[in-house]
């Protein structure tokens, strides 16, 4: 066989090779061309040189659409936000957190409810009632009765899809019944051979339907980005519109009169909990401010 080009998606960087997915799936084992300059991730679009069946050289890293770095991974359409319908009860802060992180990060999050064998509580409730009418794209799940499981992979269809979320809400298990792996038996811990917490080594598992999910979850939320506190809402989408109506072109929707946003909460147009969940952002975003000046 003469050398072919190709060009993939790296999968995993492990012992010192990488592992490139073709558009037809074959898996080649590469080694990096000399002159590559950086790091080369898992998600990095590259193209490589193949030679033999299943081995090549990493010629060239294609331009990155983004990055996350904790865990270090390339091209990340999509963060899963999982929360459980109970077991542990759902941190609406930390929701919030976390699509303000993806929002930034221009990722688009899915909101998905696991555990939706159990009863919701009220946490749950308030998650399930405002977010999808909003326009927040929300999934129902139970890793465990394999429900929404379906749906879960049409939404990852195509895309670098990363998990993030509270331990205990079912990332591992939904990993899991998306890969096909029966749960119950719990081989899939084995299979995957991964210690939570441990993870050095990102990979990207393919899925059968088509599309990556990365096996660690997502985003360090202690991480702040750089944000000014008048663009704050501009990473909450359902807060968009009503600050048009604001008075004060350079309102940050807290002390000032004549704020669209403040009506809106008034109206139930948004839910109070998440202008506060906003306002507790806003106060963190000023004290960075006062910090880098
Ligand atoms: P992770 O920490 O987010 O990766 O969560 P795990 O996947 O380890 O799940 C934590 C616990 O919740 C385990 O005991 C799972 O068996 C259980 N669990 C996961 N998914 C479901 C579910 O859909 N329903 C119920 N009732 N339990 C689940
Ligand atoms: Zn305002």
């Amino acid at each position: 066989m003469g050398e072919q080009k190709i060009e993939g998606l790296v999968l995993k960087n492990y012992g010192g090779f990488y592992y490139v997915q073709d558009q037809q799936k074959n898996i080649y084992e590469c080694k990096l061309r000399g002159k590559i300059k950086g790091q080369v991730l898992a998600g990095d679009k590259v193209i490589a040189s193949i030679f033999k069946d299943d081995k090549g050289i990493l010629e060239k890293v294609l331009p990155r659409d983004n990055q996350l770095y904790r865990p270090k991974i390339a091209n990340v359409d999509m963060v899963i936000i999982v929360m459980a319908n109970d077991k542990p009860e759902p941190s609406l802060l930390l929701l919030d957190r976390l699509l303000l992180l993806a929002h930034y990060n221009n990722i688009s999050p899915l909101i998905l409810l696991n555990k939706c064998d159990l009863t919701a509580n009220e946490k749950a409730t308030m998650i399930k009632d405002y977010y999808p009418t909003v326009g927040f794209n929300f999934i129902m799940t139970s890793a465990i009765m394999r429900t929404g499981i379906n749906q879960l992979s049409e939404a990852i269809k195509n895309k670098i899809a990363v998990f993030a979320g509270p331990s205990g809400t079912g990332k591992s298990s939904l990993l899991n019944s998306l890969l096909g792996v029966d749960i119950k038996t719990q081989e899939v811990s084995r299979k995957i051979g991964r210690g939570k917490h441990t993870t050095r080594h990102v990979e990207l598992y393919p899925l059968p339907l088509g599309g990556w999910i990365a096996d660690t979850p997502g985003f360090n939320v202690l991480d702040m980005p750089p944000i000014k506190s008048q663009d704050v809402t501009t990473y909450y989408p359902d807060f968009n519109q009503y600050a048009l109506e604001c008075q004060f072109s350079n309102c940050v929707h807290c002390k000032e009169k004549d704020c669209g946003i403040k009506r809106a909460v008034e109206n139930g147009d948004v839910k109070e909990f998440r202008y506060q969940n906003y306002i507790s952002m806003l106060k963190e975003v000023k004290e960075n401010e006062r910090c880098y000046k």
